[in-house]
């Protein structure tokens, strides 16, 4: 494959994916329904094996890219005292973001009242799994066995494992450098697997596309209209008004050429419905695209596919307030806070894979009594959100990184500000024996 030859860029192409995608689905529905030969063979089959194949290529790097650019960005690391105060940094404006983004679409919520009056018939049952509590969401946090860890894909362990590994690389003088520079090395060819596979995310993305929108039950948003519009207009305004606002006021950097910059990780984002499977698209945007260290996006990135979801706890806030509307349950002010708290916890909890915020929505639901029959009634609309909301989810984890980049002086901001950034990593050239 040479690049040479597409004249698009990579964005444009990915985005060319989606929209025909759409059209082909919805035009497939339109024509053929929902069964036959065109959906079993073509839907079920080809898209269905194409969007698969898209979504596993991008969860398999998962589990090497955090490792090995983990390993590396903590070896560079001057002390430990910077690991420290990076770590708290990053948290801090990790639960800061949660918390304003669930007191907006609560907000919203109160203010445009989407529960009011709504169709309870709709509802069907649901079976809510048990919520981990935060005790063992911590203790999770420890490997006993990193090679398990990293068979189940288990984010948080790795992150735990790649850090400790990390310092002993930087504490090992001779020796240590030696293993640093192979994992440097090794962090370099990662990175063009990566850009190897988004080559090919233009048709991933357009069969992912092409099956959700023949199957989408979109009649399911004209009863829960109300709720899908605020949370959905909630969930846009943060992204384009409380990340940019942040951005500008801690980093000065600018909010369009960093929207501008987020279209490929959203686009991917949106298509997948996975923060995780995102991970290696929010790697390359905040380190080739904008410039952020990779000592710091490393370590920020897949901390945040894991822990920083504010657009689930967004719709977890919208779709409680929903809830209590439409059982005309009365919550007090107590209520609220307990909702702002328990939901900044349970989306910290959730994993970042596809519909688990939904899930996840029980712990909230139970905190302020709520019956969770609740979590049927939304269950309709939220294939749709989740995918609007993991986009939300991974542009917040990228403002953080740029602005805890900017903070330790670990932002080139040349690279930033060229919009032509990183096009040259997107190319795929063959070169066998090249020095
Ligand atoms: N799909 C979301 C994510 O991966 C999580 C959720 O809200 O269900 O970020």
């Amino acid at each position: 494959m040479n690049a040479e030859t597409n004249k698009m860029s990579l964005t444009t192409r990915v985005l060319l994916g989606m929209v025909l995608g759409i059209v082909t689905g919805f035009a497939i529905r339109f024509l053929f329904g929902e069964e036959g030969f065109v959906n079993e063979y073509i839907v079920n089959g080809l898209f269905d094996v194409g969007g698969q194949i898209f979504v596993a290529s991008l969860k398999m790097l998962v589990v090497p890219l955090v490792f090995v650019s983990l390993v590396c960005g903590t070896s560079a690391l001057k002390d430990i005292a910077t690991l420290g105060r990076l770590g708290g940094k990053t948290l801090m404006f990790y639960l800061g973001t949660t918390a304003l983004a669930i007191t907006l679409a609560m907000s919203l919520a109160l203010l445009f009242g989407p529960g009011k009056g709504a169709d309870l018939s709709a509802a069907s049952s649901f079976q809510a799994s048990e919520a981990p509590s935060l005790g063992d969401v911590i203790v999770g946090m420890f490997p006993t066995n990193p090679i398990s860890s990293m068979a189940e894909g288990n984010t948080l362990q790795i992150i735990i494992f790649a850090l400790l590994f990390g310092i002993a690389i930087s504490a090992s003088g001779k020796p240590g450098e030696r293993v640093a520079a192979f994992f440097r090395d090794l962090n370099e060819v990662i990175l063009k697997l990566v850009a190897l596979l988004m080559n090919l995310a233009p048709f991933g993305v357009f069969c992912l596309m092409a099956k959700l929108f023949t199957t989408l039950g979109l009649s399911a948003i004209v009863s829960l209209a109300e709720y899908f519009f605020v949370l959905a207009g909630g969930l846009v305004l943060h992204a384009l008004v409380t990340y940019t606002t942040l951005l500008k006021v801690f980093s000065g950097l600018s909010p369009v050429t960093f929207l501008k910059k987020m279209e490929d990780a959203i686009m991917f984002a949106f298509s997948t419905a996975s923060s995780n499977a995102t991970i290696p698209v929010s790697m390359e945007t905040t380190t080739r695209r904008m410039g952020a260290d990779n000592k710091i996006a490393s370590f920020t990135i897949p901390l945040g596919a894991t822990i920083n979801m504010d657009g689930t706890a967004m719709m977890q806030g919208v779709a409680t307030v929903f809830i209590a509307q439409a059982f005309n349950v009365d919550l007090t002010m107590m209520d609220y806070m307990t909702v702002i708290l328990t939901a900044t916890l349970a989306s910290i909890g959730t994993a970042g894979v596809p519909g688990v915020g939904l899930v996840m929505l029980a712990m909230v639901l139970n905190q302020v009594g709520l019956p969770l029959e609740g979590i049927a009634l939304i269950m309709g609309v939220d294939r749709l959100l989740d995918m609007i909301r993991t986009a939300v989810n991974i542009t917040g984890d990228c403002a953080v990184t740029c602005i805890v980049a900017k903070s330790e002086d670990a932002l080139d901001e040349k690279r930033f500000n060229d919009m032509k950034a990183a096009e040259e990593d997107e190319k795929i050239v063959f070169r066998p024996h090249a020095q």
